[in-house]
């Protein structure tokens, strides 16, 4: 099995046509997982005249493969943020967030997506204390929480924070649910964008008052410097029968920790992730909790995708970069898409409509960087591309890893990967490589 979401909506999805020709429209999407349909439904309902164009089929890339906990508790993010950022600035991007999570619910209300309201808590292993200091920003958000010293979790911890009224949906179904009337073109790949331009690799081009890049890593990276702002970071999901009972989604405060959710008699485990390109536990990590915990578990499906990771945690939704205006990005959900890429739908409608988002403090892609995260990642990326290995990437020539227990080859630099043929995986790698 792909997933169970993909499993779900085998006999649901439409094969939209391939793009032909020179096409002309007022906002241009290209990709069409989460972030992409999201822009899509609310420009169209907007008024505006949209095309979504996908290189594969939508809702295949990382959405298609997602554990799907719709919730603004992104595991441990408050507490850091406001020392960060400080209260105010922090208050308002919760706000954003709640108000994100709050449209997605009430959109998931509306189609049938196996849509179901629940707690969402993020687990500790390693005492009280961290927890404790989260509790703390939520409070001073004036976010309802609660703390329980015995979570519903057949292993031992310290505690748990609550966050209530959070949901949980089948991504795919929810997803071609915000489809009819929207104009979608599938199997066409963007490999450039020239102005208000863009060109496939069949020879087809689109001219677009604006142009969304939705694509998870943009395609356009180099200007605007998001080879510096992103990063992937990879993780594995087992779906189980006859594991153990849980009420609530669950997220580990420790690195190296699990996530869950229950859909339908499956329950999710999430976990084993590392930074692409670099060595992690991966599925065997999980095999082995699964083993100690819940033996008797059936694995009746193992998958894993990836994500974009920014600099701070919240998503890049706004205007690509100062030097062009007709160019917007939606990215960097850092592993919490779900209710990121309906807020950077919003922003985006809003910026587009009305010329200005009360959110784009906080969200736009050029705010300001911290610049510790920069130099870091500045570093790796020279040092991936210095790396003297002969399997070397097609975006920025960085050396190449072989991830063993996927059979691909991976940068860590980046995270583009390529299969054992060459052929490109994941982006920002937009050619195959030669690996003989
Ligand atoms: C293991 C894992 C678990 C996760 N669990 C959660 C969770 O529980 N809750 C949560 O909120 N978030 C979660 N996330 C994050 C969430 O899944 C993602 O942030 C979200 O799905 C990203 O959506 P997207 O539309 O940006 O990307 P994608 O779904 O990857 O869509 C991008 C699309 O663009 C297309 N594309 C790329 N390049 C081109 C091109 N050149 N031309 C045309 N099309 C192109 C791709 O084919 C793809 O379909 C998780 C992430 C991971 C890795």
């Amino acid at each position: 099995m792909e997933s169970l979401w993909t499993e779900s909506v085998q006999d649901r999805t439409i094969a939209y046509p391939r793009l032909e020709g020179d096409t002309r429209v007022q906002v241009l999407i290209v990709g069409g997982g989460l972030a992409g349909i999201l822009c899509a439904r609310l420009l169209t309902d907007a008024g505006l005249e949209c095309l979504v164009v996908e290189q594969g089929r939508i809702g295949r890339g990382a959405t298609g493969l997602t554990t799907a906990k719709v919730t603004l508790q992104h595991g441990l993010e408050y507490a850091d943020m406001i020392e960060r950022i400080g209260l105010e600035r922090t208050r308002l991007y919760q706000y954003a967030q709640q108000d994100a999570l709050l449209q997605m619910q009430a959109m998931a209300d509306a189609v049938s997506c196996d849509h179901e309201y629940r707690s969402a808590y993020v687990y500790s292993t390693q005492g009280r204390a961290v927890l404790e200091r989260e509790a703390a920003a939520y409070e001073a958000l004036d976010m309802p929480y609660h703390l329980l010293d015995d979570a519903p979790l057949p292993f031992e911890h310290a505690c748990a924070l609550g966050v209530p009224e959070q949901s949980q949906f089948n991504p795919l179904k929810f997803l071609w649910g915000l489809t009819p009337g929207l104009a979608v073109c599938e199997h066409t790949k963007v490999i450039g964008v020239d102005g208000n331009r863009a060109f496939t690799d069949d020879g087809a081009t689109i001219t677009a008052d604006h142009i969304v890049l939705a694509t998870r890593y943009p395609l356009v990276n180099i200007p605007g410097w998001y080879f510096i702002k992103l990063n992937q970071y990879r993780s594995y999901i087992l779906a189980l029968k006859q594991a153990f009972p849980i009420d609530g989604m669950f997220i580990g405060a420790q690195s190296g920790s699990f996530s869950f959710r229950t859909y339908k008699d499956y329950l999710l485990v999430g976990g084993g992730g590392h930074k692409t390109g670099e060595a992690g536990g991966q599925y065997r990590k999980l095999r082995e909790f699964v083993q100690a915990v819940c033996p008797r578990a059936t694995e009746e499906g193992a998958w894993a995708t990836q994500d974009c990771m920014s600099l701070d945690g919240a998503p890049y939704a706004g205007i690509h970069r100062n030097s062009a205006p007709e160019l917007l990005v939606a990215s960097g959900f850092s592993k919490w898409g779900m209710t990121s890429a309906m807020l950077a739908a919003i922003v985006l409608r809003d910026l587009l409509v009305d010329g200005q988002s009360p959110y784009d403090e906080v969200v736009s892609p050029r705010r300001k960087k911290p610049l510790g995260e920069v130099a870091r990642r500045g570093l790796a990326s020279a040092k991936g591309m210095l790396r003297p290995t002969t399997k070397r990437c097609s975006h920025m020539g960085c050396g190449l890893t072989h991830n063993d227990a996927e059979g691909s080859w991976d940068c860590s630099c980046h995270g583009s990967r390529f299969d054992d043929n060459g052929t490109v995986l994941d982006n920002p790698a937009l050619k195959d490589i030669s690996v003989s």
